[in-house]
């Protein structure tokens, strides 16, 4: 059965199309530029390429493109769209509407459309993209929307309130949400898989760290607290953004630079980070390139990437009683041997104890990198949005 996972932006359609026999990936690529003029990147597994200047009005020419490209020239990879058994959606925000995969209707995409308030960046562009499919492919093939949000819902009140007045929480729908719902639930029953036990039996902290971070605590296989908040922003700094900050830090910015509400939101998601910090790059490993060069900024952005997520660790263990596991994923928890060493030295006192040759070998691979009498196990675990978007969407076209 071959499922179709689609992750819309704005501008862009990004795909991949997964055989669920043996959960093997055929085809996947980029519809970009959509609204501005269009290009197409597709690769097939097995190395072929199409790279090509399109035009994308909308996504319906997207999707258009992108079912060309899958059914017909050199790189395709099935004789005809109805080989497609279903679709599976990535949306960002639920709110307390979604709290799991869902069936999509036209009643779903007007309300994830309405929901774009709490999501201006992303929810349109998914309701967009959501309808454009529609459109291409035919009735009968049902389409399915997976939440970064949902996995959050199990937050207490006490975990997701802000201490704000309550009725501005019941009008404004002003909470925590939490992100990267669908990443912190694959590595987290991943993990649960690698060390032979039930996620309901093993207290857990989950560390994504890539271009956007969020580390949350798993307890009974329930997320019941995560570093992310009402957006993306909160949390622990991040390559563009500036993580938690005093709100009067933020009124007192705005003012002093002159900046409206949105173009301080702006500020504080695109100009924050270790790129603000460090003011060489968002990016972690030329942020390690300038500290091997003796960038004292550079460092500085290190240290208190690695600070942060030690203080989420420490204070998710007081809230749970206990920690079983601390999981590495994302572009940065998967690869930098420095960060997992920096975050896991001096945390014996928890019982964490990383074999650091071990570690300095791990590039994203599933590994275990404490050694055998850590009382905490610490893994690196690849993470798969999209094969559990594509194992959800079957698993409820299955029911
Ligand atoms: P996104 O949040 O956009 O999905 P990723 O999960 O791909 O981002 O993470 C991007 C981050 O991962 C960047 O900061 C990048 O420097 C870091 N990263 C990727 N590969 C490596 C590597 N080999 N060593 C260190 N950091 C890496």
């Amino acid at each position: 059965m071959l499922i179709l996972v689609v992750n819309a932006g704005s501008s862009s359609l990004k795909y991949q199309l997964i055989d669920m026999e043996g959960e093997k990936v055929l085809a996947k690529g980029n519809c970009d530029r959509i609204g501005i003029d269009g290009h197409i990147s597709h690769k097939t597994s097995d190395g072929r390429k199409l790279d090509q200047d399109c035009s994308f009005p909308t996504h319906t020419e997207a999707f258009e493109k992108l079912v060309e490209a899958l059914t017909t020239g050199d790189a395709s990879v099935i004789k005809d769209m109805s080989e497609i058994s279903a679709v599976g959606h990535r949306i960002v925000q639920g709110a307390e509407i979604f709290c799991q995969t869902t069936m999509v209707t036209d009643e779903v995409i007007d309300k994830i459309d309405e929901l774009a308030e709490l999501a201006p960046v992303h929810n349109h562009a998914h309701a967009l993209a959501l309808r454009a499919c529609k459109k291409v492919f035919s009735a009968d093939v049902p389409q399915v929307a997976v939440f970064d949000t949902a996995f959050h819902q199990t937050m207490p009140p006490k975990a997701y309130m802000y201490g704000i007045p309550y009725e501005d929480y019941e009008k404004y729908h002003v909470r925590k949400y939490g992100f990267h719902g669908t990443s912190h639930r694959f590595v987290s029953s991943a993990l649960a898989e690698a060390m032979g036990k039930d996620l309901k039996d093993i207290k857990v902290v989950s560390c994504h760290l890539g271009n956007g971070s969020s580390i949350t605590a798993i307890e009974n296989g329930k997320s019941i607290d995560t570093s992310m908040g009402f957006t993306p922003l909160d949390g622990i700094i991040m390559g563009t953004r500036s993580g938690a900050i005093d709100a009067s830090a933020v009124t007192f910015l705005a003012k002093k630079l002159g900046l409206n509400a949105d173009e301080m939101s702006n500020y504080l998601n695109k100009k924050c980070g270790f790129l603000g910090v460090s003011n060489i790059s968002s990016d972690n490993r030329e942020i390690y390139e300038a500290i091997h060069n003796g960038d004292a900024k550079a460092q500085l952005t290190a240290d208190m990437l690695r600070y942060e997520i030690k203080k989420f660790i420490g204070s998710y263990s007081a809230i749970m009683n206990g920690l079983d596991a601390v999981i590495f994923t994302g572009g940065i928890g998967e690869n930098s041997w420095e960060v997992r060493e920096g975050v896991c030295t001096n945390m014996d006192f928890l019982g964490i104890k990383i074999d650091t040759e071990l570690n300095k070998t791990v590039k994203g691979s599933l590994t275990k990198i404490s050694v055998p009498d850590s009382k905490v196990e610490v893994w690196v675990i690849p993470t798969n949005e999209e094969l559990l978007i594509a194992r959800d969407t079957l698993s409820l076209i299955s029911k």
